[in-house]
């Protein structure tokens, strides 16, 4: 994978941002409950390995990944806090998350017979810990019925599994209207409450719920979009604390001209100026993860919003200037500029998408560079 370390497009990542958030979101927490840190997709377009170190240094407690290879790139670099892998892993692949003391996500009794039949066959004398997810409403994965879930209970209370966890997942925690999530609630409890023993740790919580739902059950919330300083309701409901943007997108312009009234710019010959204009090129485009469609959006420079004049390209785009401007005037295409900001929401929202793409669709290809 290359990365542009000659370039100077950049992410500046904030890592007293990320533990603001941390520390401001367990100053709302029961002191006996745990705070993992959700860092799947390269911890949402910020650097995985950076990220994780950063969030267990600020507090948190285990990390969630989507998938076991993110899980064991975390175990290469030496994390050893508790891991949970919240997607399904194949059953050929989970001795590996056993070896490496992975926690995985099972929402099958399919899946824990099989992975028994192979345990058999090559013995180890570690046991593979096992959260169940339980299904109330996101319809993804988990146990939706009770007779189901009551077999897997008892087979996850026998080698070769630790019953380490019990979970479900909220669609509509980020909502107003509250309805879906109470409904999902009396699944929970109408699955859950006449359990025997419940295992160590039992969470429900993302973001939305650990900032809009407290109290609520378990004792271990999936902190995510929020640890990223970024609303997972975008700019619908307020927080209960200021979160504080991690991540900023910035370059400087490479290229300085003035084209005349009537001609055009960029591919489709799409944009015409409609006086003689100063043209400013920067060197990035949707290769880095900029989306295509924000021909028409804007950029900050000199504490100045400037139009994006002509379609995006791959890895260039055009901004009309207020005037000439050196080769070498700052650029921010998400952040903050002074009194001004440009957040991925505002982004997101001219893309018509959700912050969550914007921020996972950062490209490798741009370099990401640490502060504070
Ligand atoms: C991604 C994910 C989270 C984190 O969600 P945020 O909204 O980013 O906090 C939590 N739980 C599950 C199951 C997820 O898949």
């Amino acid at each position: 994978m290359v990365v542009g370390e000659h370039r100077t497009t950049k992410l500046v990542i904030d890592r007293d941002a990320l533990r603001q958030n941390i520390k401001n979101e367990k100053s709302l927490l029961a002191s006996d409950t745990n705070l993992f840190a959700v860092v799947k997709a390269n911890a949402y377009g910020h650097g995985l390995v950076q990220i994780a170190q950063e969030a267990i240094a600020a507090g948190a407690d285990g990390l969630c990944v989507a998938i076991l290879d993110e899980a064991l790139e975390l175990r290469n670099a030496a994390i050893d806090v508790p891991i949970l892998v919240l997607g399904i892993t194949e059953v050929d692949n989970a001795a590996i998350a056993q070896q490496y003391n992975i926690s995985l996500t099972v929402g099958s009794v399919e899946w824990l017979q099989d992975f028994q039949r192979m345990a058999f066959k090559h013995a180890s004398s570690n046991k593979l810990n096992v959260h169940l997810a339980v299904d109330t409403g996101m319809g993804r994965i988990g146990f939706r019925e009770i007779g189901e879930f009551k077999q897997a209970l008892q087979l996850v209370n026998q080698a070769p599994f630790n019953f380490e966890g019990l979970f479900t997942h909220f669609a509509t925690a980020d909502e107003t209207n509250q309805d879906y999530f109470n409904h999902q609630m009396t699944i929970w409890h109408q699955l859950t409450d006449d359990m025997d023993t419940m295992p160590p740790i039992v969470h429900v919580a993302n973001s939305a719920t650990s900032l809009w739902h407290l109290p609520v059950t378990g004792n271990m919330i999936r902190f995510g979009m929020a640890m990223y300083g970024l609303n997972p309701s975008g700019y619908e409901i307020e927080t209960p604390f200021k979160l504080k943007p991690v991540l900023s997108l910035v370059t400087k312009i490479d290229f300085v001209k003035q084209i005349k009234q009537g001609e055009f710019v960029s591919y489709g010959a799409t944009y015409q100026a409609k006086a003689d204009e100063w043209i400013g090129t920067i060197p990035l485009g949707y290769a880095d993860g900029y989306p295509r469609r924000m021909q028409g959006f804007h950029v900050l420079v000199a504490e100045q919003f400037c139009e994006i004049v002509g379609r995006v390209c791959m890895d260039q785009i055009m901004i009309r200037l207020p005037s000439k401007l050196p080769v070498g005037t700052d650029v921010t295409l998400i952040g903050r500029q002074h009194g001004k900001q440009i957040s991925s929401e505002d982004v997101a929202e001219y893309a018509h998408t959700i912050n969550y793409e914007i921020m996972t669709s950062m490209a490798p290809r741009l370099k990401r560079v640490y502060i504070n």
